[in-house]
């Protein structure tokens, strides 16, 4: 029977389809074409009908030539009126065809021949169909080589909503169209085309089968034109919510893991957090206690804790992790605190020797810098259990390194650290209570996505008192004033920031930015100390002119995005940003907590480059009402997408191909509750209905590395 169906299939093979199929079996699809799509990371039938628009165009709109605006995407009709080749010059050539249009006459110009005799087929008179994208010459819309169809009688003129896909070079948007119809014809037929979603699924959360969606995004109703255009469809609502639905369930079901695990509950009186509760000279916000409370409860159950506490800088995180820590020690076992560089492990163990030093805490510090016999002294307390909070770098997670019993971990500035460093100091402990501290604000519905496998915990709230950071934007031209503001504040004895940005492609210019600007300052200022701190220093100069600065040895500090998050210099009260319009505001607003850490009122000053956009203008205005960084989050997040937001490549995160987070946080929230139920009814997925979302769980596991 088995080689009976095995027989079968080989015979088959040949005419059958699948999702599979690479591309280049597609009628149509010769070598060029498959490798452009490859490019674009298409390679099979299944891929290409996931190719989906990234517009639509309502036809009705198409022949008033006032919607018309310069590159759209047009398809028109009309009445060839003449055609005729100019000479552009002693052997250039421009082929024009003048065609009729309800809005009125366009020209369709062609700068080389598209293929010989392509013209022959196009006659005077002749019902045409255009399809192309709208240039401007001297104020009259033209196209430049559209596609000209005879006029098929059949096709309906007007009620057409026409979907729009990425440009690609030499490829029509004709064209793309009619493959993807054909793969669509094609996988309909095949036997493996299935929807991952269970029925009872679809039904309870009304989405439209998988086969329906994507022929209805590829070929949509014009009807419906306003619900495609505010992404309302039901073909789109069924994919946004799929796209959601894998990722909560990946991170819901990691979750549900985690409490399978055994650690150890600590539960006690709690003697020493109250000894260092009283030896502080503040009480904690509301903010801080309502964490502190949530962490408590964490540690008290018997599987591990996974907690992502979120505050803005100076919210005061330390506090809290310190008192997290006491409670694990006084339970007699040990913590691990991990920054991702030396500096920040540096202030993060004197802020917490200061703290709970008093409490006869053995505290201790083990960084790259830690000598070798020193090290060895504190390996062997570590493995004897003598230490009881060790702070340090990635040298935690060294081979060498072992607790004598480790039941709390905690990791600062996550997104510095990949998942696997995370979870080889988790890995040092036997499932060890397990806590995230991140400055980065980070909106709801995103934590919600990425972080979904983390309980998350909000310090929403500053202690009292704390100055507001005076935020002003400004231009170029008004370097002058900047520079006698900030030789002000110097005088005044603070430290100042100048932070050029770097991007990628152009290192060495931004470079030589920061460079000049170091060199002018220094000719400009000649009684003040100024260093220059870039990305491709060694990390021993970078680590000296940073230690230089917290120590106050240095007046200002030009530099290039390489500041160190969460580095706390209480003295420095001016930030400036040049070329502020090419920061994200996130990372404005990061740049900005570098300041204002202490008694003097600070200031964050940003100056827009030559050619900013008026949007750019906007955004700064933005940084200038609020201090909130998730304020500003929220706005970062729905003006960048969350790719760059999180910092795709970093972060390793998959892209949404529809889904958008802002637009879309409804039907997040449904699939969030869809994901739980199905996890509570389903943990393993062994039921065969859920066979399919097994192995897109296992897909998603590739894409995130373990932690
Ligand atoms: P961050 O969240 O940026 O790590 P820190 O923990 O470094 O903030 O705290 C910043 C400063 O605020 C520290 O000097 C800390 O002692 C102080 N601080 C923390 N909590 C409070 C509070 N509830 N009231 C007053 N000061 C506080
Ligand atoms: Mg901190």
């Amino acid at each position: 029977m088995l080689q009976l169906l095995e027989n079968k299939k080989s015979v088959s093979l040949k005419k059958t389809l699948t999702v599979s199929t690479p591309l280049r079996y597609l009628k149509g699809v010769g070598p060029r074409i498959a490798d452009l799509f490859a490019k674009r990371n298409v390679h099979t039938l299944q891929d290409l009908v996931h190719w989906y628009p990234r517009g639509w165009r309502d036809q009705k709109m198409a022949h008033e030539f006032s919607h018309l605006s310069d590159g759209a995407y047009v398809i028109m009709y009309g009445t060839v009126k003449s055609k005729k080749i100019l000479r552009l010059g002693a052997r250039k050539r421009m082929y024009e065809v003048m065609i009729q249009t309800a809005g009125g006459v366009i020209a369709c110009k062609y700068f080389h021949l598209p293929y010989r005799g392509y013209f022959d087929g196009i006659h005077l008179d002749q019902e045409v169909k255009i399809s192309g994208r709208i240039s401007y010459y001297r104020q009259y819309p033209e196209l430049h080589h559209p596609d000209i169809f005879p006029f098929n009688e059949k096709e309906s003129q007007e009620d057409q909503l026409i979907p729009l896909y990425t440009e690609m070079e030499n490829i029509s948007q004709h064209k793309i169209r009619k493959l993807i119809h054909l793969a669509l014809e094609t996988l309909k037929a095949s036997p493996d085309f299935y929807d991952p979603l269970p029925e009872w699924l679809r039904d309870k959360y009304r989405l439209v089968p998988l086969l329906e969606a994507i022929q209805n995004l590829h070929q949509p109703d014009a009807s419906l034109s306003q619900e495609y255009f505010t992404f309302c469809a039901p073909a789109q609502r069924r994919l946004i919510f799929e796209e959601f639905f894998f990722l909560q369930l990946y991170m819901t079901q990691k979750k549900a893991s985690f409490k399978k695990e055994k650690s150890i509950c600590i539960v006690n009186k709690n003697l020493l957090s109250a000894k260092l509760m009283k030896s502080l000279n503040f009480t904690l916000t509301n903010a801080q206690k309502k964490v502190v409370q949530e962490i408590t409860q964490d540690l008290s159950y018997s599987s591990p804790m996974h907690r992502l506490v979120q505050g803005d800088v100076g919210s005061g995180k330390t506090i809290v992790a310190a008192l997290a820590a006491c409670q694990v020690i006084e339970a007699g076992y040990q913590c691990a605190l991990m920054a991702p560089t030396e500096i920040l492990a540096e202030q993060h163990y004197h802020h917490l020797r200061n703290l709970l030093n008093p409490l006869e805490v053995e505290l201790a510090l083990l960084t790259g810098k830690t000598k070798a016999k020193e090290k060895k002294l504190i390996l062997e307390q570590l493995a004897s259990g003598e230490i009881m909070f060790c702070i340090g770098t990635h040298a935690l997670i060294q081979e060498a390194v072992k607790f004598h019993h480790l039941a709390l971990v905690i990791v600062d500035e996550q997104h510095r650290f990949g998942a696997h460093q995370r979870s080889l100091l988790k890995e040092k402990g036997s499932y060890p209570h397990f806590l995230v501290m991140t400055a980065t604000p980070i909106p709801r519905s995103l934590a919600m996505t990425f972080y979904g496998d983390l309980d998350i915990s909000i310090i929403d709230e500053m202690p009292p008192g704390r100055q507001k950071i005076i935020t002003r934007k400004t231009y170029l031209s008004r370097k002058s004033h900047v520079l006698h503001f900030l030789e002000e504040q110097i005088k005044k004895g603070r430290q100042a920031y100048i932070v050029y940005p770097l991007v990628e492609e152009s290192e060495h210019i931004d470079l030589k930015n920061a460079t000049q600007e170091y060199e002018k300052l220094k000719q400009t200022f000649p009684n003040f100390k100024i260093a220059l701190l870039h990305g491709r220093m060694r990390i021993d100069e970078k680590q000296q002119i940073m230690s230089n600065f917290v120590a106050g040895d240095t007046q200002v500090l030009v530099s290039t995005t390489v500041i160190e998050v969460g580095v706390d210099v209480p003295n420095a009260s001016v930030m400036v940003v040049e070329n502020a319009e090419r920061f994200g505001l996130s990372q404005l607003h990061q740049l900005r907590g570098r300041v204002g850490r202490g008694v003097h009122q600070s200031y964050c000053v940003l100056i827009l480059g030559k050619g900013f956009s008026k949007e750019a203008s906007l955004r700064m205005a933005m940084m200038e009402k609020t201090n909130d960084g998730f304020k500003v989050a929220e706005v970062d997040l729905e003006l960048r997408g969350p790719g760059e937001f999180l910092g795709s490549r970093q972060s390793g995160l998959p892209e949404f191909k529809l889904a958008n987070l802002v637009r879309d946080s409804q039907i997040l929230k449904e699939a969030k509750t869809a994901a739980t139920e199905l996890i509570t009814m389903d943990p393993l997925l062994k039921n065969p209905e859920h066979a399919l979302l097994k192995k897109e769980m296992q897909k998603l596991s590739q894409v995130f590395l373990p932690g």
